[in-house]
């Protein structure tokens, strides 16, 4: 089915931008918030530590292990995942529920893992899978430079495969040659409005 051809309901659709480690599903939601103020993006928490420059409630919300615990413990996560093996990152549910409520187009950028669970729990969600412009360019900057140990280059292979495999999953595919335009073609979908 073609999603831009779905009935509209007012506007406030949510919509999921996931893909393989590396592919630039950040680079692209910065995009969007640079060029798109309409568009609502969710600010995820996480129990990883901020880089440099992160700014808390901007970039994540940054909880302890124990707050994060007690988010799951009382649902206020729409999905959560533990993302490369080790912090655990989940989507903070009644902000995603106000946007919508509010008629905006709402925007999570978030994992493989998470992606799924939305599509359990918000079915009617658009499900758009950011993808490399080849699959060799991916796996080639996944091994990196040769300068992991021979586990780690094949975890990380495997782990690519698996992810591009869930490509099939997904409503609509995007192609990150150039982030503007991947932007550009992402908001189209959501609004309605293709680039
Ligand atoms: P980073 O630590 O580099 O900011 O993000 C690492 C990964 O976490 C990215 O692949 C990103 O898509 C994913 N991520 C960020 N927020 C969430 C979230 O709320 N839920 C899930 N499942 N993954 C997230």
């Amino acid at each position: 089915t073609d999603p831009v051809a779905r009935p509209a309901d007012g506007g406030s659709r949510l919509t999921v931008l996931a893909g393989p480690t590396a592919v630039g599903k950040g680079t692209v939601a910065a995009a969007v918030r640079e060029r798109h103020p309409e568009v609502w993006i969710s600010v995820s928490a996480t129990t990883r530590r901020p880089r440099p420059g992160e700014v808390d409630g901007q970039h994540y919300h940054f909880v302890s292990e124990a707050e994060f615990d007690e988010m799951v413990a009382t649902g206020a996560l729409l999905e959560w995942a533990v993302v490369h093996g080790a912090a655990r990152y989940g989507t903070p549910r009644r902000p995603v529920e106000e946007a919508l409520a509010a008629g905006r187009p709402s925007l999570l950028e978030i994992d493989l893992q998470g992606a799924r669970q939305v599509r359990e729990s918000m079915p009617g969600a658009l499900f758009v899978f950011l993808a490399p412009p080849s699959w060799d360019e991916l796996v080639r900057r996944l091994v990196g430079r040769g300068t992991e140990s021979a586990d780690e280059r094949q975890r990380r292979l495997d782990t690519a495969v698996a992810e591009l495999a869930a490509e099939a999953e997904f409503d609509v595919t995007i192609v990150n040659r150039e982030v503007h335009e991947a932007a550009e073609e992402l908001v189209g979908l959501m609004t309605g409005h293709p680039a």
